[in-house]
């Protein structure tokens, strides 16, 4: 590209170099050289949890950074705090964004400026207009959904004049016609010589809109150029963790399901609700279905459908033949189907009260008990041969939850729901978070489930964990299935690709 060859000598607008981070443990970042010149999209693609929403809050100064250096126009830059990146003209619209609840669309907005309010508002209305988006400016920011809150906060930076845009995945809420109303901006604004990094799940969208494209993997930007230098394959290998085939290859002997000898227990048919339609799939007794896809293509919306959570919009569910569909979670926990959600603090424990009653909490909602109150003995006893079967690290039954690691929360968790006896578990992203040596002893937790027969339905986006532990697998692209493997067919590369929305037949 022309552009690119004048720019050869000029500084890059943005650079980070040597950028290094963890959290506790956990090294997130390894040393991250990534440059963005005037009028560039770069894609940053990766899997989740790969960094780059750190990486992101590094640049926007809402995370510092243990070691590195951010170089803006080719000066070192002094970031670190929010008002300092959005002083060098850095925006981020973020992930999740951060809007004030109880202030108005408009309040949200024009927050921090100081020009007269019939300016803003020209000014407002001229974006508003480009970005074809219609919204009353008098709605409180609580009533948007997650699509009109990012919206709102690409307003926010377009009002600012940011000269570095910073777009984490802004797609994977809207629908497809604000994603075209979103690309002719991002055209716009590369047209105009803003910077940009798109941050995205859907490799079709680096070459519709992208300049060029980074790669993040195990901590580092491992591939990166002009988007013409590359193809969805080339990406997707890319993409593919190091150790992928030998992983694989070097898998311990599995016992297989005998699928024509049994009987599904539960069945979905057509199920529709907010964020996936028309799903059907069987679920068979002592088999592990894994269900892959990225952030956002509808699992979580899917499987708290399931267990009642969220409202059933059409289609059924049956448990050994009865129709559960759209019944209280209450009574699908005690028609025998377990739920351990991906954000445990959030869903799954009791903080505060200690290791032996949260064990034990579920078995007092369950058919089992009813609603009699367990003494404590008993109560100790059943726990305790939780925490020796798992190997739970604990020092005291009557320690709080809350002291435990998260590996060992995730243990509790779920042997509290092995403790109710269910036909069905579903498990949300069982490890996330967990560090590689509790994370064997939950696949272990999560083997033992199988073998006592109850079938285990588990929403993963570790790729490896499907391969690892999946019987079968289906993928969820977009909300709906778009693929179904055998334990044989079961690769990364086969769910990468399917993951991504990628067609099947490239690989034949
Ligand atoms: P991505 O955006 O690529 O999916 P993130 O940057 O969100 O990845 O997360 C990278 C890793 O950093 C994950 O392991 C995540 O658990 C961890 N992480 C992110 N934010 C925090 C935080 N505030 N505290 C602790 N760990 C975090
Ligand atoms: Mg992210």
């Amino acid at each position: 590209m022309a552009a690119k060859m004048n720019g050869a000598a000029a500084a890059p607008r943005l650079e980070v170099r040597k950028i290094r981070k963890a959290f506790g443990q956990n090294v997130v970042l390894k040393g991250i050289d990534l440059s963005v010149k005037a009028g560039e999209v770069v894609a940053l693609i990766g899997g989740n949890g790969a960094g780059k929403s750190t990486l992101m809050k590094i640049i926007m100064g809402i995370y510092s950074c243990d070691g590195g250096e951010i170089l803006i126009d080719g000066a070192p830059a002094k970031l670190g705090k929010p008002a300092a990146s959005l002083a060098a003209g850095i925006y981020l619209v973020p992930q999740e964004p951060l809007l004030f609840p109880n202030m108005t669309v408009l309040e949200n907005i024009l927050m921090g400026f100081r020009e007269s309010e019939s300016e803003l508002k020209k000014r407002l209305a001229k974006h508003m207009e480009e970005l074809g988006f219609n919204l009353n400016l008098q709605r409180k920011a609580s009533t948007l959904s997650i699509a009109e809150q990012q919206l709102v906060e690409l307003l926010r930076g377009l009002m600012r004049n940011a000269r570095i845009l910073i777009l984490d995945e802004p797609t994977s809420a809207l629908t497809f016609g604000e994603v075209q109303a979103l690309f002719n901006v991002v055209r716009d604004l590369r047209r105009k010589g803003i910077s940009m990094i798109y941050i995205t799940h859907r490799l079709n969208e680096v070459f519709e809109i992208a300049t060029d494209v980074a790669i993040m993997r195990d901590g580092l930007i491992t591939l990166e150029g002009p988007v013409e230098h590359f193809t969805k394959d080339m990406l997707i290998q890319g993409l593919l963790p190091s150790d992928a085939q030998a992983q694989r290859e070097g898998g311990k002997a599995y016992e297989p399901v005998r699928y024509s000898e049994l009987k599904p227990v539960m069945q979905v048919r057509g199920l529709t609700g907010y964020g996936f339609s028309d799903v059907s799939f069987d679920l068979y007794p002592g088999e592990i279905l894994g269900i892959a896809g990225v952030v956002g293509a509808g699992r979580t919306e899917l499987i708290s459908t399931i267990f009642g959570r969220d409202k059933t919009l059409g289609g059924t569910v049956t448990l050994d033949g009865k129709d559960i569909t759209g019944l209280p979670t209450k009574r699908i926990l005690q028609e025998g189907i377990n739920f351990v959600p991906e954000d445990r603090h959030m869903h799954g424990l009791f903080k505060i009260r200690s290791i032996s009653s949260n064990t034990t909490s579920a078995l007092l909602d369950s058919a089992e008990i009813g609603r009699v109150s367990m003494n404590r003995r008993r109560q100790a006893q059943i726990a305790q041969k939780y925490v020796d079967d798992f190997r739970t690290k604990v020092v005291s039954l009557e320690d709080l939850i809350g002291s435990l690691s998260g590996g060992n929360q995730q243990k509790v968790v779920i042997a509290r729901s092995l403790s109710t006896k269910p036909k069905v578990v579903i498990l949300d992203e069982p490890t996330r978070g967990i560090d590689a040596a509790a994370r064997s002893d939950v696949y272990g937790i999560i083997r033992q489930l199988k073998e006592a027969g109850v079938a285990v339905l588990m929403v993963s986006s570790d790729i490896e964990e499907v391969v690892e532990l999946a019987d079968r697998a289906i993928t969820v692209f977009q909300g709906r299935i778009n693929g179904e493997f055998s334990r044989e067919e079961i690769t990364q590369d086969t769910l990468t690709s399917a993951s991504f929305g990628i067609e099947k037949e490239r690989m034949v």
